[in-house]
């Protein structure tokens, strides 16, 4: 017979925490309820609310965002739905860079304007446009300002600083910093009230685990942690488990990868293919000065134009032996994809023109390869289709 008394055998100084399973918890006596109920104990109650191998991620990712705590979830896509549906209702507006990730937009397009949330897209693309129309725009009503900057695959930037100086305070500033990594960015200290990642990129690293992250403070993080609790979004203990794992080797592993970023981003811009190359390292960026003020690396993402047909890009592409063709980053395998064909394809023309997806526009994320055969394998596809230059 099993006696519940009985302690349950268990090692508390392992170096790596254990993948904790559980998804039931148990108290020793009626006492450490109601202990556990006025909050006296920290302990689990059952596994839609509680996780040991969440608090631990959660802890590192608070951290690394400076802020007083984190949620976890199962994705980049239902950490943003969360924050707004925790915070956004009936009659209110929110704010969002036009050019963010499409599901993002695709769900302010959608299911806000079902539930009669007005969501107002206003491009990031040329600064002072944007200044303009936001103020424009910006009123009471507006109860979210949603930022995803630098943003994919141009890189934009906004200026922060000016938006927080704008907002009152029933506006809360959210900002996707997926593509910056709390290593090159920390929006705390530009006034962003809330941080969201899509850790399946660089913050897992290793192309495994899908997850995403809302870091804020302790008032803002408890109604998410509510909706969570309701909603179920939860992820898994093992996923939890890799992301905690992988962000040990982040600052590494961001280090590299912006050098990579650098060093190609350069040798892209200096080749006559090229016509315009997207990183916020180069003068050349249009956001460059802003890149300088915010971030502190430009990432392993570089977008570039290239002066052929849109059939000899694909040739160009198809040419490549490093990158892997499709649409990830932040992992230790390069990808490569031509955007009008892979993750924009479904647009019409005049939607992919709208936010500046030409036929010509590649989009190359570094991983760990060598960068120097990186440069080569390049240079060999260059050489394949350089008579073809427009
Ligand atoms: N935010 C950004 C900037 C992204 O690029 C993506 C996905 O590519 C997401 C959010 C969504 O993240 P996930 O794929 O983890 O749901």
């Amino acid at each position: 017979m099993p006696n519940r008394k009985k302690k349950k055998p268990n090692l508390s100084n392992t170096l790596i925490n254990p993948i904790h399973q559980s998804v039931a918890y148990y108290f020793n006596d009626t006492n450490e309820v109601i202990q556990y109920q006025n909050n006296k104990y920290s302990l689990g109650r059952y596994g839609r609310y509680d996780n040991s191998s969440w608090l631990e991620v959660e802890q590192q990712l608070a951290a690394l965002d400076d802020l007083e705590e984190a949620l976890i979830f199962p994705s980049g896509m239902s950490a943003i739905t969360s924050v707004f549906l925790t915070f956004l209702k009936s009659g209110d507006k929110i704010i969002y860079a036009k050019e963010c990730y499409r599901n993002t937009k695709k769900l302010c397009e959608t299911i806000l304007a079902e539930l009669n949330i007005e969501a107002i897209p206003i491009s990031i693309k040329n600064t002072d446009k944007f200044n303009e129309t936001f103020d424009y725009y910006y009123d009471e009503n507006v109860k979210l300002i949603f930022i995803e900057s630098p943003s994919n695959p141009h890189l934009y930037m906004v200026d922060f600083e000016r938006i927080k100086q704008k907002l009152n305070k029933n506006t809360l500033f959210v900002v996707d910093s997926t593509f910056a990594t709390p290593i090159n960015f920390k929006p705390k200290y530009w006034g962003a009230d809330l941080v969201i990642h899509s850790c399946t990129k660089y913050l897992s690293g290793h192309a495994d685990i899908l997850a995403g992250s809302v870091s804020g403070s302790y008032y803002n993080i408890s109604k998410v942690r509510d909706f969570r609790n309701m909603t179920g979004c939860i992820i898994s203990s093992q996923s939890a488990s890799l992301l905690s794992r992988s962000l040990a080797t982040l600052k590494l592993r961001v280090d590299y990868l912006n050098t990579a970023g650098l060093n190609i981003a350069q040798f892209l811009e200096n080749n006559p293919l090229v016509n315009k190359v997207f990183h916020t390292s180069l003068p050349s960026h249009p956001h460059y000065l802003l890149a300088n003020k915010y971030l502190t690396g430009h990432g392993s993402v570089i977008s570039f134009e290239m002066n052929l047909t849109k059939e000899m890009v694909s040739q160009f592409i198809d040419a490549l032996k490093i990158p892997y063709m499709g649409s990830n980053f932040g992992s230790y395998y390069s990808m490569v994809e031509q955007c009008s064909l892979f993750t924009y394809y479904n647009l019409s023309t005049e939607e992919r023109e709208a936010i500046g997806i030409s036929d010509n526009l590649v989009r190359l994320s570094l991983g760990f390869e060598d960068i120097n055969a990186i440069i080569d394998d390049i240079k060999g596809a260059f050489s394949l289709v350089e008579h073809y230059k427009i």
